[in-house]
């Protein structure tokens, strides 16, 4: 009894020290749900090295992969509303997957909102054997070679998907898409020749095409990327109003402690006022929110309204999940 009695002080002292330790205490996971080395894991890392300086924890990136990033979502619905388990995303993992897939959880009621992060476009690229000197060649192009040519996506839904589906729509072609776990892998096969197109996140692509290995065609944005000036808008292009800008943002499960969530969202903010990851996040094509979007709030917000644009529209374009 005695000793039953000493265990129970013993665990009630334990659990008690544990709840007094300030938030965070141990590492945090940051589950980015592609492939190593895409747009979503580069942009994880480029933002959890420089977080960890104010959060003073060591940050981890787990890749779970597949179905156009909603495995990895599923993961942090379900992982305990901590802190330690925070879900990365954009647009079409946490806008249109709710439109296509049957997901067994709830885009927003499963999920605090801790920040909006930076957006990035799409820039249309080929292997550079295509011989298309601009996006009309290419579009002629395309139209010859359908039957012989495949596009590079991070899966049915994902943003990569979504948009080449969009431009068949606009171009009146049909090539098949191959689904990757990511676009990280993706790229490196079109770089090979293994693929022949892709509209992919300029922060995935723009590196390649800036030292040889990928022709870009047009940037899925209203006017040219200040770190790419030499690749034209849609607009100029020949394709106007075909802009998709890739936003990301950062979650945690429903009910995560207020005090948790405030320290990621500072973190958040630290991380994008220095200058030298706005650099870096520049040179790639990432467009920064301003600080005041930075914020549970901001990302709310847009969130909701992005839902409400989207939904009918990708509903209405019928695309199927996997
Ligand atoms: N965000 C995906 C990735 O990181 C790409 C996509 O959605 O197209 O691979």
């Amino acid at each position: 009894m005695l000793g039953r009695l000493l265990a129970a002080a013993l665990l009630a002292g334990l659990v008690g020290s544990a709840q007094a330790q300030p938030y965070p205490s141990r590492p945090i996971t940051f589950v980015v749900p592609f492939a190593a080395g895409g747009p979503t894991d580069t942009l994880a890392r480029i933002l959890t090295e420089r977080m960890r300086v104010p959060l003073g924890q060591t940050v981890i990136i787990e890749n779970a992969t597949g179905a156009a990033g909603s495995i990895g979502v599923g993961r942090v619905a379900r992982a305990a509303p901590d802190g330690y388990t925070v879900s990365i995303g954009h647009w079409s993992t946490h806008v249109v997957n709710g439109a296509i897939y049957a997901l067994p959880y709830d885009l927003l009621a499963d999920f605090d909102p801790v920040a909006l992060l930076p957006a990035n476009p799409q820039l249309i690229v080929t292997k550079t054997s295509v011989p298309a000197k601009d996006l009309k060649e290419l579009i002629d192009w395309l139209k010859q070679n359908q039957e012989k040519i495949s596009a590079g996506t991070a899966g049915a839904g994902s943003a990569s998907h979504v948009s080449g589906a969009y431009l068949q729509s606009i171009t009146g072609t049909r090539f098949p898409f191959i689904p990757y776990r990511g676009t990280g892998p993706a790229i490196q096969d079109l770089i090979a020749g293994q693929l022949d197109i892709m509209v992919d996140q300029s922060s995935n692509s723009l590196p390649h095409v800036r030292s040889g290995k990928l022709k870009a065609y047009a940037v899925t944005a209203k006017s040219r990327l200040p770190s790419a000036p030499d690749i034209p808008s849609v607009d100029e292009a020949g394709m106007p109003g075909f802009y998709i800008s890739v936003w990301h943002g950062l979650w945690v499960p429903k009910g995560t402690p207020k005090e948790a969530i405030a320290k990621l969202t500072a973190a958040v903010q630290e991380t994008l006022a220095d200058p030298a990851i706005r650099a870096r996040l520049t040179e790639l094509g990432q467009d920064i929110p301003p600080r005041e979007q930075q914020t549970p709030e901001g990302l709310a917000a847009h969130h909701k309204a992005e839902i409400e644009k989207w939904w009918p529209i990708i509903k209405a374009a019928n695309i199927k999940g996997e």
